[in-house]
């Protein structure tokens, strides 16, 4: 959906908006406004990463800067073509657009190793024989400082050459690591002479067999920051801590190196380092989010993909029905602070209300269908009934919908015994199809079980378009011709959790915290011919039904298949 009606929320200030601000104001990096996002291909993104994107992508489209897509891809094993396939496609759903080619870090690989090099020669790193258990007792705790390597004060020479030689596969996983020698006794542990280089003969997918040692995080991240130039690294709060380590990194290493592969030709001599800024992460209630919960959910087959329409990924939710202007707008409007917060489900689901009301054509789909046969309609009359695709912009258009002598109504539209109150179908009495004329209910035929099979109605065909002559008629339901009417199946969504904190330690297994009735299908539901017809249009407001989405996926030529986006309403608050 392109003309998005629905407001677009205004920028908010935020800390980081104004903090960008400020270095402007101070001309700090030249006026020149740098981000990056920067995923790591082992999963489909997430709700979570959308706030991440918007955010780097609109801070540096309001400042006229760029924003880089780098592939954090330090951790071959986890990591696929297919992940860094999605993420690139998502990040384009959404409505983004990174500067220049795709990064990866493994691209920087020779330079990284190259940088790492300068550390050991500048006695800032060594090669450390301890294994990762004994590094562990080793590290200390948050009360208690570290004990030095063994090999903290190998000699120089020695530590080139073992790194060298690690590079060339000499020695198996996990025998040796190159760690920087910062501070035993630091109270961030962050600090005590971590890791930065890992052997780990492990096939990758862009450098292919060339690597058997990996650099950590830590390190690549901030040389890949300094190498592209950005300006503003922004990340969540868990990495916090880790900041001094960032710092520390790239003021160990010669500047001149840094500007000399960082493309700075134009100012060499104003070169400031990229700053780290930390902002919280989004957290939703009634969700699991973190690529390690979604992929246990589809490798267990709790869901049925990384798209299953429940599940909070961007290919999941693009699947649902959700828009990417409804999910840049829900980012927008969560806000950035730099403490945790837990935003309510429903927040999200008024988002796609709104841009749905606003702009998804009405049609009509009859999912629990009842027959009707209108006895005073003869058997090959086809009357197209205009009808407004939206009740509120003409500007959405008109539609025919075909009226035939047998209809379809909704089963839960007609009731032999009503309860008190009920104003739609009931025997002898009458109701609107809706844009159509009003009809009686004169006869009603079951089956042997009781159950039933059919109603005879008439039309008033003084009623089209004219309020009946001497009585009131209050009912108004959906319908949908029989024989122009086309089969489909609707597949009603609802929260995968019935829980707001579904991960949380109170519950042995947020399994046992599964909403059964997260996904309903419903089969031989009748919708009417114009839904099927418009190839640019894939969201639907099923009168008196909800928001649906036709899938892409699953339906077949010979067979659609609708996914209910969101309820009219909201069914959950109060709960
Ligand atoms: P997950 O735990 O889901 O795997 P991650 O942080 O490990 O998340 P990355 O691919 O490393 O995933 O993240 C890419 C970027 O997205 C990082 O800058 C990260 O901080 C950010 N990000 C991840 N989750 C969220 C979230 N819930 N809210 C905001 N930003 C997030
Ligand atoms: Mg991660």
């Amino acid at each position: 959906m392109t003309d998005s009606k629905a407001a677009a929320a205004a920028p908010h200030s935020n800390f980081i908006r104004n903090l960008v601000a400020q270095d402007l104001a101070d001309n700090k990096h030249q006026g020149k406004i740098h981000t990056r996002f920067p995923p790591e291909p082992n999963g489909y993104l997430h709700i979570g990463h959308a706030k991440s994107i918007c955010l780097n992508f609109s801070i540096a489209a309001e400042n006229n800067g760029h924003c880089n897509l780098r592939f954090d891809d330090t951790n071959p094993a986890k990591e696929s073509v297919e992940f860094v396939e999605s993420i690139k496609n998502d990040i384009k759903w959404l409505g983004f657009e990174w500067s220049g080619e795709v990064r990866f870090s493994s691209l920087y690989f020779d330079q990284l190793y190259n940088f790492a090099v300068e550390l050991i020669e500048k006695d800032k790193a060594f090669v450390c024989s301890l294994n990762a258990e004994q590094m562990r007792e080793y590290r200390g705790s948050l009360t208690e400082p570290g004990r030095s390597s063994p090999d903290r004060d190998r000699p120089i020479k020695e530590n080139l050459d073992l790194f060298a030689r690690m590079r060339e596969g000499e020695f198996g996983d996990g025998e040796l690591s190159l760690r920087a020698k910062i501070d035993m006794a630091a109270p961030n542990i962050n600090l005590r002479d971590p890791v930065l280089y890992r052997i780990r003969h492990v096939h990758h997918h862009q450098t292919g067999d060339k690597w058997k040692i990996y650099p950590t995080y830590d390190y690549t991240h901030c040389i890949c920051d300094a190498i592209e130039n950005i300006t503003h690294s922004l990340c969540t709060l868990e990495f916090e801590d880790h900041r001094p380590l960032y710092n520390w990194t790239l003021n160990s290493l010669d500047s001149a190196g840094l500007k000399r592969v960082s493309d700075l030709a134009d100012s060499p001599d104003t070169y400031v380092l990229p700053e780290q800024t930390e902002f919280a992460k989004l957290k939703l209630n009634y969700t699991m989010m973190g690529k390690r919960n979604l992929k246990e959910m589809v490798e267990t087959e709790v869901v049925s993909g990384w798209n299953d329409p429940r599940m909070p990924t961007l290919a999941g939710m693009r699947r649902r029905g959700f828009t990417a202007a409804s999910i840049r707008n829900f980012c927008e409007s969560v806000g950035v602070a730099r403490s945790d917060s837990v935003v309510d489900m429903g927040m999200l689901e008024h988002t796609i209300r709104e841009d749905l009301d606003a702009n998804a054509s009405r049609v009509m789909c009859v999912l629990k269908p009842l027959k009707i046969t209108l006895t005073n309609i003869s058997a090959d009359e086809v009357v197209q009934l205009s009808m407004a695709n939206h009740p509120k912009y003409e500007e959405k258009g008109r539609r025919n919908v075909p009226f035939t002598r047998e209809v379809y109504i909704d089963r839960s539209d007609f009731e032999e015994v009503p309860p008190n109150g009920f104003k739609r179908l009931i025997p002898g009495g009458e109701v609107r199809l809706r844009g159509c004329y009003v009809i009686r209910c004169d006869e009603v035929i079951k089956d042997d079980s009781g159950e039933v099979t059919e109603l005879r109605c008439s039309v008033d065909k003084n009623t089209l378009g004219n309020k009946p002559e001497g009585r009131k008629v209050k009912g108004v339901v959906h319908w949908v011709s029989a024989s122009e009417g086309v089969e489909v199946t609707v597949r009603l969504y609802d929260r995968l959790f019935t829980v707001e904190n579904p991960g949380s330690k109170e519950y042995e297994d947020y399994r046992s915290n599964l909403n059964p009735n997260s996904l309903v299908t419903l089969e031989n539901c009748v919708i009417e011919p114009a839904a099927l017809s418009s190839a640019d249009e894939s969201n639907f407001q099923f009168e008196r039904e909800g928001y649906f989405c036709l899938d892409d996926i699953d339906s077949s030529a010979s067979k659609k298949i609708f996914n209910r986006t969101i309820t009219l309403r909201d069914s959950w608050s109060g709960k």
